[in-house]
């Protein structure tokens, strides 16, 4: 499957050896990784249950995104329309009462109700405030924020907005701020007060600020 989506994505056959493995990735993770000699996949062990044309677009999303090329394939697109499916089929198996009522108080303001609730989890680090994973559509909130409703519920929304707006090419890594998502965000009443109040909290907090 991985030759036939090099062969595919580059119209020839690859000078290193290509290797795929399926192991201890979270959700539907994968990652790529090349040496002089070897390019290598990792998927997460979900994947093996997909069927072989999704595989091969994820492969090739990857090779895009390995090499910096802008190429599209029907694979490809298959792969965009299962990922941009999972937040709605994946289990719902966390939950967490404090974050369930913020979730409850967003989407009923913001979302008009329309939302469909997402896994919701405590962040453990203090370094993010929050996350929202689409391969698993959870998102997390630094759990001191709980004392902070307010901004908590900014957070919330934050992390909604990227399951709102999911993704335009890659799935992980990439972030998603787009002037639409900004534009977005900016609908939250006091939303430039309480992104400086946020900014203060943080640097109460130890280290960076990414989110
Ligand atoms: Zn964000």
């Amino acid at each position: 499957m991985i030759h036939e989506a090099y062969e595919e994505f580059f119209g020839k056959s690859s000078e290193r050896e290509l290797v795929i493995t399926y192991g201890r990735l979270r959700g539907y993770n994968a990652a790529i990784r090349m040496s002089p000699s070897r390019i290598e996949v990792r998927a997460s062990r979900q994947w093996k249950e997909v069927s072989p044309e999704i595989q091969k677009g994820l492969v090739q999303v990857l090779f895009a995104r390995l090499f910096k090329v802008k190429q599209k394939t029907v694979s490809m697109d298959l792969y965009h329309h299962f990922v941009r499916s999972l937040p709605k089929v994946m289990p719902k198996k966390h939950n967490h009462p404090v974050l369930e009522e913020s979730f409850n108080r967003v989407n009923e303001q913001l979302f008009g109700g329309l939302m469909q609730r997402p896994n919701l989890r405590l962040g453990k680090g203090i370094n993010r405030l929050g996350t929202y994973e689409y391969t698993s559509d959870t998102v997390r909130i630094a759990e001191y924020l709980l004392e902070y409703p307010e901004l908590m519920d900014y957070v919330m929304y934050h992390e909604l907005l990227h399951k709102k707006h999911q993704y335009k090419e890659g799935v992980q890594r990439t972030t998603h701020h787009s002037a639409k998502f900004r534009e977005d965000e900016a609908r939250f009443p006091r939303a430039a007060e309480l992104e400086k109040e946020l900014q203060k909290l943080v640097q109460r907090q130890k280290g960076g600020w990414f989110w």
